[in-house]
């Protein structure tokens, strides 16, 4: 680890909404306001993961060999699907499915990328939907 100074990040409580910071390289948090906990971290799925909820403040990426099978799935920092993502619901602010990717499932998110080629086997897409109300705490 190095001496660089950890900049605190704002994030939205998926669960309550509430808004707070928390350090650079936190994985999990308690809410302050809902007292629940909560996963702040980006995650990576590279295997297959069959839950209920997949839910971050951080980012998602589906690798190529990764599978997500949920019922709901929300990422505020965003969703990179290169692998299968099969959800009832997907809550993103910006959804990128790439050529390799197999989709399923309704989505709501401020953008949605598809690449040529990737497969959406159904799902009705509400884009823009800015319900999450996170695009401001997007870095980019
Ligand atoms: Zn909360």
């Amino acid at each position: 680890m190095g001496k660089r100074a950890q900049r605190n990040r704002l994030v939205q409580c998926y669960l309550c909404r509430h808004r707070f910071e928390v350090g650079a390289r936190a994985m999990t948090v308690s809410c302050p306001e809902c007292h629940k906990p909560l996963l702040v971290q980006d995650v990576v799925v590279k295997t297959l993961q069959a839950v209920k909820k997949l839910q971050t403040c951080g980012s998602l990426v589906v690798q190529k060999k990764g599978r997500v099978i949920a019922d709901l799935v929300e990422a505020h920092g965003g969703i990179e699907v290169i692998g299968t993502l099969h959800a009832k619901s997907v809550r993103g602010s910006r959804v990128r499915i790439t050529r390799t990717a197999n989709w399923k499932g309704d989505c709501h998110a401020s953008s949605v990328q598809i690449e040529p080629g990737a497969t959406v086997e159904g799902g009705y897409f509400h884009v823009p939907d800015r319900e999450l109300g996170v695009e401001d705490l997007l870095e980019t």
